[in-house]
Parts: structure tokens; sequence; C-alpha cells
């Protein structure tokens, strides 16, 4: 399991929302943050110097798949993972056509 360092405050190591963070970790909330930086910076008006994360698509993806298997829909699931539902949604599109998938996906499908 990767881990990256919190960007907010914190410099502790966060670990993916769906994991139990050990002794000295915290749980990823969103826009790399952990929910206590996320709400400091939410406070303190700089949420936004954290919106532009460099978020690799098969992360949003490989996120949004975990996500729909626990019955998440598209919307709440952009929710988690701190982005719009049209920017979640167009990640899925773009997915699809990276890969060629000129069926309805499951991924598409997982949400209906
Ligand atoms: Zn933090």
């Amino acid at each position: 399991m990767s881990t990256r360092t919190c960007r907010g405050r914190c410099d502790r190591q966060i670990v993916p929302s769906r994991h139990t963070p050990a002794p000295g970790q915290a749980r990823h909330l969103s826009r790399d943050l952990c929910s206590g930086c996320y709400d400091y910076a939410r406070r303190h008006g700089t949420l936004d110097d954290h919106r532009r994360i460099h978020r690799p698509l098969a992360e949003t993806i490989e996120d949004w798949e975990f996500l729909a298997s626990q019955g998440v829909d598209r919307d709440e699931a952009a929710r988690q993972l701190g982005i719009a539902p049209v920017t979640l949604r167009q990640a899925i599109q773009r997915w699809n056509r990276r890969h060629d998938l000129t069926h309805t996906s499951e991924l598409e499908g997982a949400a209906a």
C-alpha cells in the first residue's frame, strides 16, 4: 500500500480513506489532506490552495471502482474524492476512451 504525506500542516503519512491508519498516520480525506488539515484549510480559507492536486487518472478510477463496488453512487463518490461530479464523469469517459471501451462499460453501469 502506498502512502503519501499530508500536504497540510501535520506532516503525517496519509493512507487511502478505505484503510485504517496506523499510529502516526492519518486517513486521507481529500486533496491530499487528512481530515484535520482539511478542516484547518477550510476554516482558514486556504482550501483552494489544495484544489489542484495532480491526481492520476488511474487512481481516480481505482477509487471510483472501489466506491462503486460498495454501492456508492457517482455523485457521492465524487464528493468523497473531493472532485466535482462532472469531473468524475469526465475522468471515467476519458478512461474508457483511453482503453477503447466501445461497449457500455462496467464503470458506467456500476453507478446506475
Ligand atoms: Zn494533515
